[in-house]
Formats: structure tokens, sequence, C-alpha cells
């Protein structure tokens, strides 16, 4: 019989809402949820595709546990039992930090990647995390965190409202969006010029979001941070700096104005290679606005300057008035964000609280750079264990971290390996065994940490749209039982897990002064819970709690998860609202404008002025019907234009007698790859771009549709030494290549 379900999209940071059809158990299609409070019915390729990439028969039915070297289907006792007896012996005979834990990025689009591998961590008391943060996101992070004491205190761009808005390394009509959770990003930004406000992009491709803005400056890779230090510079130089509103929450202003002195429009004019005139034009008209944002994306944190990047969008931001006012950039507050604090000193941030074994990266936010995983496993050093067993869990780092071919050698090394993983992919391939976790219709759905950057505050949950299939376990448990198996509780009731995560929530949350349940009795906090499960429960617990919540009665007319799932199409609560100084945690309970880290990093942003390419960098892109390297195997979103090729420049493919169409080699510092050629005057001249995710013709994976069109991995090129050494985040564009045209071959 068919039917209907409501389900969040969990493909993209979006989040739009989706209307399925069900037939049975089985998605035949999937359509934009009109009533959805957030999304209001918008939709793209991806999430039209849910039913084809709920039901691809490639997915794992059951684990895999390795047995005479071949990975042989098993229960999930079998699978668990395996997993206790690999693991644990590594942790008793080398101490936690030889237990290494990878965290993908899909990871934060499921309600289990948010709720259990924090415990998991906390639990096994390792150092070696790795997650895909240090791909994409790490600098961002790290300029948060030293801005305002918070490294998950993201400001979002006000697109429904601002009047301005200059998105720099940020394509968001392929993405949808990034850092900034917008369902129609795109008609978003064209509401914005029909009300008359102004698009500026810049990016050194003319993407089709460039295409869309008033103005498209075609920066040289690499170079955002000194452009963006140069507008700062103007705003000073010509009286244009204005805090406004924010002035008595800012320190650091004077030291920041003597800092970005020598960053001229003149002295980085050649670098980046944008004339002074646009520099200042870009400068004024952000001051001259009405209100106006300042958005960065992966083009401005991929490179060796990220975080200062990430710092100066910022900084744009608070110069011109623009943080924390309707318009401008603001910070989102979402329903199961813990009870804020009163406003006050904090702890700040600290970088580098321990470091990488091998190159002695320092950690940010806990973690170490991806980029240096394969070394931490297959190199030894004096003081200090490699990494000898390891857990990836929706990760394929073979795939999104430079150097694939290293970590793919390094990861046969381990003495055992877990991979928490729907697919045998080019890095589950390597593991004892894999726990796959059910396709998407099969588990509840909510955006923990998507609705912390969302630019409209709103909540919404939805139930499995279909039932567990026979043989199934909920990605839920799978966890919560790889923590015991991993922690020496092997074989307890995984809602061990979350009633101790309740009991330490509530029993931290009343001793709170500020909480709304203080002086209360945790014990019975925890018996009024809602929700048919562990996960609801602890829903219930962070709705309840949070700054929307009931407070367990204190509020009668909070939210709860009964009070949401009487409303299937979510609930909205309302635009972004100033909120300063309220997520400020650094130590002065001010916005320091200026930290030490960052002061320390600007003479090698200097040096930066005089470094100019001597021939081709590299960048990556984004397709419409891409996210990473999670849907190559979906024949509906693959083909067309979404193929691995290499895009140039007609001029350099005349200058080295590149053909379109024609294989051509791309030679890097990692390594070389072969891909068809496709001309193009979307790139600037002197660069050229190959997407990233792609690479997918390793023997051993189970992935039929994408192995029939592999494309190459261009991580393979890259110098996986290369990185931002603030938050350790791989340099992954403007990196040198070659090109060899290899007219006649075949590829
Ligand atoms: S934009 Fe993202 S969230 Fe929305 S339908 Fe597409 S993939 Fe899903």
């Amino acid at each position: 019989m068919s039917r209907t379900a409501l389900r969040i999209c969990p493909l993209c940071e979006a989040t739009c809402g989706l209307t399925l059809s069900i037939d049975g158990t089985r998605v035949t299609a999937a359509r934009g949820d009109r009533d959805d409070v957030f999304s209001r019915g918008f939709i793209c390729p991806k999430g039209a595709s849910f039913g084809a990439l709920d039901a691809d028969p490639d997915r794992l039915r059951t684990p895999l546990v390795r047995r005479d070297g071949e990975l042989r289907e098993a229960t999930w006792e079998e699978a668990f039992d395996a997993v206790a007896a690999g693991l644990r012996p590594v942790v008793e005979r080398h101490g936690p930090h030889a237990a290494g834990i990878v965290l993908g990025n899909p990871n934060v689009h499921t309600m289990a990647g948010a709720l259990y591998p924090t415990v998991l961590l906390g639990a096994l008391g390792t150092r070696a995390l790795f997650t895909a943060s240090t791909l994409d996101q790490m600098p961002k992070h790290v300029s948060s965190g030293l801005l305002f004491g918070d490294a998950n205190a993201i400001p979002v761009p006000d697109l429904d409202r601002t009047d301005h808005l200059l998105l720099i390394g940020a394509n968001p009509l392929e993405s949808n969006g990034s850092l900034c959770t917008a369902p129609d990003f795109p008609g978003r930004l064209k509401a914005l010029r029909a009300r008359g406000g102004t698009l500026t992009v810049v990016d050194l491709r003319r993407t089709r979001t460039a295409k869309l803005a008033d103005r498209h400056v075609a920066i040289r890779p690499g170079t955002d941070a000194l452009l963006l230090a140069a507008m700062a510079h103007v705003l000073f130089e010509e009286g244009l700096a204005d805090l406004g509103a924010l002035a008595p929450h800012i320190e650091g202003v004077t030291e920041l104005a003597d800092a970005v002195r020598d960053f001229t429009p003149e002295s980085v004019a050649a670098a980046c290679d944008v004339d002074i005139d646009t520099t200042r034009a870009l400068a004024r008209e952000l001051a001259a606005a009405p209100t106006a944002a300042v958005y960065g994306r992966i083009g401005s944190c991929t490179v060796p300057h990220g975080t200062l990047a990430s710092w100066l969008v910022d900084v744009l931001n608070i110069l011109t008035g623009n943080l924390d006012r309707p318009g401008g950039a603001l910070f989102p507050q979402a329903a199961t964000d813990r009870t804020p604090r009163p406003a006050g000193p904090g702890h700040g941030f600290t970088l580098g609280r321990w470091h990488s074994r091998v190159s002695g990266h320092p950690e940010a936010k806990g973690e170490l750079p991806l980029s240096a995983l394969a070394e931490e496993i297959d190199t030894a050093t004096e003081d200090g264990t490699p990494v000898r067993a390891l857990i990836t869990i929706a990760a394929n780092p073979v795939l999104s971290a430079p150097d694939g071919h290293r970590l793919d050698k390094a990861l046969d090394s381990l003495d055992f390996m877990v991979s928490v993983d729907p697919y045998l992919n080019e890095t589950s391939r390597h593991a004892h065994v894999v726990l796959p976790p059910p396709p998407p219709a099969q588990s509840p759905h909510h955006d923990f940490a998507f609705n912390t950057l969302a630019v409209r505050n709103q909540v919404r949950y939805t139930r499995p749209a279909v039932p567990l299939e026979p043989g199934r376990m909920a990605e839920t448990e799978i966890l919560a039982r790889l923590i015991l198996a991993a922690t020496g509780g092997h074989g307890a009731d995984p809602a061990a897990v979350d009633a101790l995560v309740i009991e330490q929530t509530l029993g931290k949350a009343v001793r709170e002064p500020h909480s709304p349940v203080h002086g209360r009795d945790p014990h019975d906090l925890a018996a009024r819970l809602t929700g048919t499960d562990g996960p609801e429960r602890r829903l219930d617990m962070m709705l309840r709690l949070g700054p929307y919540g009931d407070g367990f009665g204190a509020r009668p007319d909070g939210l709860t998860l009964e009070r949401l799932l009487a409303h299937p199409h979510g609930i909205d609560l309302g635009p972004l609202r100033p909120r300063l100084p309220q997520p400020l945690k650094t130590r002065s309970g001010k916005v320091e404008l200026l930290p030490a880290p960052i002061a320390a990093d600007l003479p090698r942003l200097k040096h930066a002025m005089a470094e100019r390419p001597a021939g081709l960098v590299l960048v990556g892109r984004r397709h419409l019907r891409s996210n990473n390297s999670w849907m190559h195997n979906i024949p509906a979103l693959t083909g067309g234009s979404n193929r691995c090729t290499l895009h140039l420049h007609p001029d350099d493919a005349t200058r080295l007698g590149v053909r379109d169409g024609e294989p051509v080699r791309v030679k890097g510092a990692g390594g070389e790859v072969t891909a068809p050629a496709e001309v193009t005057d979307t790139v600037r001249p002197g660069v050229v771009s190959l997407p990233h995710g792609w690479g997918h013709d390793r023997p051993g994976t189970r992935l039929g549709h994408a192995a029939g069109d592999p494309g190459v991995n261009v991580n393979q090129l890259l110098d996986g030494s290369l990185l931002d050494p603030l938050s350790g985040n791989a340099v992954l564009n403007g990196v040198p290549v070659t090109l060899t045209p290899l007219t006649g071959a075949k590829l």
C-alpha cells in the first residue's frame, strides 16, 4: 500500500524537509515538503534521489568480519565479539592513544553521529582523533575559538535580511551552503537581488554563484586572506571602521589597525591579481551598505592562510558593525543548545594542548590533522606509540585526505580496524569488522549540528519513515554497542550508554545556578523524559533543557519532544536575533579582535605578498549532484556535467597543446593522475580544477556503479605535509601542478 512520510534530507547541510512516497517499505519518490517551516518545499536533485540512495543495492545488509584474510558476512553478535577481541588488547597493551578514531563528514548528518562519538571519545580517552573538519572547516572553528572563545560559535550571514552579501571562496549554487544552513540558498540569493540588495562573489572560478553576482572578482588562488586584510586596511585608512552598537563588546581595535597597516591594496594587488580600485570598492561598499555580511567557505579555508582568512571574514563584519545585528552576521540559537549561561568571562580557547606524535602538529579543538593520520600509523618514534587500532565512522580518508596511497598501505598495517559504514569503500575495505548502519529511511533524524548554523531558528524531528528491516540494527544501537565493546563493557545493555549520558547531563544541570532545573532531583527529571528509546529521551532532555525548552515544567509553554512530535513539519522559532555578549567565552568576556596566535601568524601572510606561483595551480570544485565521495554510486547523480574532468582555461590549453576531451597527465607533489581535459573559460588562466571524492578504482570495494566511472583521486596530487599551521587544515587549493597532454591516448 502506498503512503507518504516526512523525512529531513540528510544529504547536505541545507536540511530540506522531504515528503517521501513509500510503497511497502520502499521509497518510490521524494519531493520537497511545502509545509516544512524552514525549506518550504525546496528540493535539489540529490534530495530527489533519496529513494535511489536509500535502495542502493551495494549497501551492506549485514556486518562483515575478516576471517582468513577475507571479509565475510557475520551476525551482529559475532561482529561485536570481534570488535571487543580486536580493540581491547590494543588499548590494554599500548594505552588509549594507540586507538585512533576517524569521523567522516556524514557523521554530522545523522542523529547517531551527533549523539555517540563524543561519548566514545570520552570513554576511550584517546587523543588520536581525526575528522573531516581538518579537510574543510577547522580554520573557521579556530578563528571563532580565538575571537569568541568558543570554536562552535560561528556567525552566519542573515541571508533573508541583508542588503549586501560578499561571498568569498563559496559556491552555494552548487553546494547549497556550508557552515551556513539555508534551504534554497540559491533562491535566497535571488531574493536578495530582487529586493535591491547586492551580491559580490570573490572566486577564482566563474561559478554559477559568480554568474548571479553584481560583481565577480576572479582572485588568484590562496590569496583571499591578503585581499580581506587589505579591505580591513582600507576601512581604517578611510575612516570607515564603525563598530556601532558592538563597540562595548570588542577589544583590540587599535592593535588590529596597526596589524593590518602594511596590507595596503597596493601591496597585495599583484599577489591577489586584484586591482587597487576594486579592493577599495569592496571595502567601501561593505561599509556603505545599510546592512552587510561577509561569508567565506571552502576556497578561503583550504589554503595555507585558512585561519587568517576565516578570522578576517569576521573582522570585516565587526569593523562594519555588522556582527550580531539583523541583516549582518548573527549567532544562531538552536533548540538543543545548552541552556545559555549568563554573559561574562569564560575559559577561552586554547590551541596545542597536545601535539601529534610524529610531526608535532598542535591539536585544534581536540583534533589532530587528518593529513597526519598515515604517519601516525606507519612511523615509529622514540616517544609514544603509533596508532595500532582504528575506529572509522562514516569516513573514507583514503579518498578524502591527501596522499591516499600512503594511507591505503598504512591501514593494512594496523593490528585492528573497525568501520561503521554502509559501504565497502576505499577505506572500509581495510577493516577487520564492518558495521553497516541502515539506510536513511529507516533512521530517525534531527539536525543537532546544522541547527546551530541555520539562518533561521527552527526545530524539526522526523521518526524513521519505514521500520528497520529484519537483520538491521539501528545506527544508534550500533554506536552504543561499539562504545561498550571498545571500553570493556562488551555484552552490556546498550541502553546503559544513553542512561549514563542522561544521568550525567541532568546531574550537571541541577548543579548549575542558571539552569531552569537548578536544585531539582535528577532522578525525578529522568523519569519525566518521553520517547520510545534512549536517543529520543536524550533529544527530549536536550530540548527541555535548551533555550526554548520547558525546563521540565519551569516554562510550561516551552519545547518538549512531545510538542515537537505534534508539529511534523517543524516549529519556526523566528529570525536570528542579536545575542552578544552571551555567546562569548573568551577570558576577557569580549570579542578579542587580535588574538595572540593570529598576530603571530600575520608575518607569514605578509611574506605571501611577494609570492607568485611560477606555473599552474590546482583547485577543487563541487557539483550540485555530489557531496564529497558519498554519491558516486547512484546512477541518477552521476554522468552529464558531473564528471571527473580537468578544467583548464583555453589560453593554457593552447599553450600546452591540450585538446578538449583528451587525456592529460596532472603531476603534483604527492603523485600524478590522468584525467580528461575540459577546456573552459570559467577558470582563470593559470588555474586548473579537479573535483574531489573520485578515484573509485581500487580493488576490494563494492561500489559497482562508481567503479564503472571511477574518476581520479585529486588528493593523490597533494603534499600531505602542507597545512594551515594554526588549524592543521590540509591545503587542498592553490597547489602547484604540471600538465602533460596525452594526445591520442585512451583513458
Ligand atoms: S539541498 Fe541538500 S538538503 Fe536540500 S534536498 Fe538537496 S541535498 Fe537535500
